[in-house]
């Protein structure tokens, strides 16, 4: 029997652990922190538990769904209201219906001409007139939609989304990361409308997000009961400070040889605070109609609003809104680096303009803020050390599990042949 070290003990981590201990391997995971799950993890704020992370993940190609339904969980869709844009300091509107990531299928839909105006929309529609390989080498996704669609329809619909999404602006991120098949799918169909059209019609039915009945924290629940029983060992605490093909040494000095080590985290230190995460459970009949569906996502820089976006979280998934009694919410604000002196506050003032709602200070039942740091570097590649995880697989649960699934089938394989 092989013997496996997989350092960190995030989703990608407890995957990958698991699929090697389901093939017949001796697994160990090493953890840093007192707790698994990385950046799926769950707190408690006016009684109840909610996720502190992530709170959803992508139906792309249904890993996850397929996931969580072999560790006996409940996927469920979320409310299909969708989500709504704050353009201005008072105007909000319904995301448009055809998009992907903000790029819209259909640039003169009434709903684009209404966030974006006539004129950016008409420039928008000139991408139906180019040729559909020019821009389809163009690998920075800000420069592929600014080129065929103009700089409005990048600024106003897709930056706020992948800043809310991956906390990057367009600019700073790969097409083939963050829209897997996209550049392939324009030169193919000959426009980036039409790409984003069939890419949405090849997707999956419904939604293109879903969650977890009692929230994605049971996936790391059931992961961690999966593995104990299968045998494997879960370490916590055990921070790892160098990994070779031949194991890896922990903060202690101990020393962990293996068959096969798997690096399910960045080594590389330089840790950067990037979001933080206010969440209010509220008191407030106003709310109980949802006025902005399950949330909205905010244009970046408007004056008197800090967040960048905001989830009503009972209102976009049903298991949760199951749980609260009558006229009680919960809302979700993340943010930028902000201090989280004054944050209860700042989260209540914002929650009030971009719902539309007065919302007074003795409404909050319960608020608590969490802050995500992000590391600043990649880890680079180590010989005979299989790396998985977001460092390497990108952003979002779908993209983890994938890139962990197939690493450990390529373990396997090697290791049968
Ligand atoms: C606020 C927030 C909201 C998000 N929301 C969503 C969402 O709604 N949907 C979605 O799909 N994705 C979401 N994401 C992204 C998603 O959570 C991540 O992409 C995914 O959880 C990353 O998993 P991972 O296992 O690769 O890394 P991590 O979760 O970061 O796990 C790495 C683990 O390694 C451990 N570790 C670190 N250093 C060491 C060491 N030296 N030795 C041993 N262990 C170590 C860490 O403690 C951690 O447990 C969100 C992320 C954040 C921050």
């Amino acid at each position: 029997m092989s013997s496996v070290v997989v350092v960190g003990g995030g989703v990608a981590g407890l995957v990958v652990a698991r699929e090697l201990a389901r093939g017949g391997m001796t697994v160990t995971v090493l953890e840093a922190s007192d707790r698994l799950g990385g950046k799926v993890s769950r707190h408690t704020v006016a009684g109840i538990e909610l996720d502190a992370g992530a709170e959803s993940f992508s139906t792309r190609k249904g890993t996850v769904a397929a996931l969580a339904a072999s560790l006996g969980l409940v996927v469920e869709g979320p409310n299909p209201s969708g989500a709504w844009l704050q353009v201005s300091n008072d105007r909000a509107f319904p995301l448009p219906e055809t998009s992907l990531l903000g790029i819209p299928g259909t640039p003169l839909a009434a709903d684009v001409i209404e966030v974006v105006g006539l004129r950016a929309a008409l420039r928008a529609q000139l991408d139906a007139l180019m040729l559909g390989f020019a821009g389809s080498k163009e690998r920075n996704f800000g420069k592929l939609v600014r080129r065929r669609m103009g700089a409005t329809v990048l600024e106003r619909l897709v930056a706020p989304i992948t800043l809310g999404i991956h906390s990057r602006h367009p600019d700073e991120l790969d097409v083939d990361v963050v829209a897997p098949g996209l550049r392939v799918a324009m030169a193919r169909v000959g426009s980036l409308a039409h790409a984003v059209s069939e890419l949405r019609a090849a997707a999956p039915a419904g939604s293109a997000v879903s969650g977890i009945s009692g929230g994605i924290v049971a996936l790391v629940d059931a992961l961690a009961n999966d593995l104990h029983g299968r045998g494997a060992i879960l370490r916590l605490s055990s921070p790892v400070v160098a990994v070779d093909g031949a194991g890896a040494t922990l903060a202690s000095g101990e020393r962990m040889d293996a068959d096969i080590v798997v690096l399910a985290t960045s080594l590389a230190v330089a840790a950067e605070a990037t979001i933080t995460l206010a969440t209010l459970v509220l008191d407030a009949p106003q709310l109980d109609g949802a006025p902005r569906g399950t949330g909205l996502l905010v244009v970046p820089g408007l004056d008197g609003i800090r967040a960048k976006a905001l989830t009503h979280s009972s209102a976009k998934w049903p298991w949760l809104a199951a749980r609260l009694a009558d006229h009680q919410h919960v809302i979700r604000l993340s943010y930028d680096r902000v201090p989280l002196d004054g944050l209860r506050e700042q989260a209540r003032a914002d929650a009030e303009k971009l719902l539309g709602v007065e919302l007074a200070a003795s409404s909050i039942l319960g608020f608590d803020a969490v802050q995500w740091t992000q590391p600043a570097t990649a880890q680079p590649p180590i010989d005979g050390v299989t790396l998985v995880g977001e460092g390497v697989a990108g952003t979002g649960l779908a993209a983890v599990v994938g890139q962990a699934r197939s690493e450990a089938e390529r373990l396997l394989e090697a290791v049968g042949g």
